[in-house]
């Protein structure tokens, strides 16, 4: 993507985390980081991107990643989940937003923060009128 710049490697705190796991501290139990929630893993399943490597958990060949968008540009939509093909179009309409890329395994639900990066044309714009939700209507 031309604009990704601040990119941002979590490949040590993942090695630290899988690491500590193998030694079996306690902090990092399996059941500590293999701790997807149901909507992650669901989220992952759906909506995830193939990743490239398999799981350094349980050596699956279905993990996924999802990219998780931040910015006050963004407004209320800060937080979503998006598709490389939404993020390449994103770019292009939004001056700055962060990207967070999240490895998820649905077999063992391991899941970790691999890549954070910033995207955008770099033109300040207002976030998009705030649209009413369901829990504005029912909540
Ligand atoms: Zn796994």
């Amino acid at each position: 993507m031309w604009s990704q710049r601040q990119v941002m490697s979590h490949a040590l705190q993942r090695r630290h985390t899988l690491e500590s796991m193998l030694r079996g501290e306690r902090a990092f139990s399996s059941t500590t980081a293999c701790d997807a929630e149901p909507l992650l893993v669901r989220a992952a399943l759906h909506h995830g991107e193939p990743s490239a490597v398999a799981c350094p958990v349980c050596d699956s060949e279905h993990m996924m990643n999802l990219n998780y968008t931040f910015g006050d540009q963004l407004g209320q939509y800060s937080g979503r989940h998006k598709s490389t093909a939404e993020l390449e179009e994103m770019q292009n309409e939004i001056g700055e937003f962060t990207v967070r890329v999240v490895e998820v395994c649905p077999d063992c639900r391991w899941n970790h923060l691999i890549t954070t990066y910033v995207l955008g044309d770099g033109k300040k714009r207002r976030p998009p009128r705030r649209q009413k939700t369901v829990e504005d209507i029912y909540g």
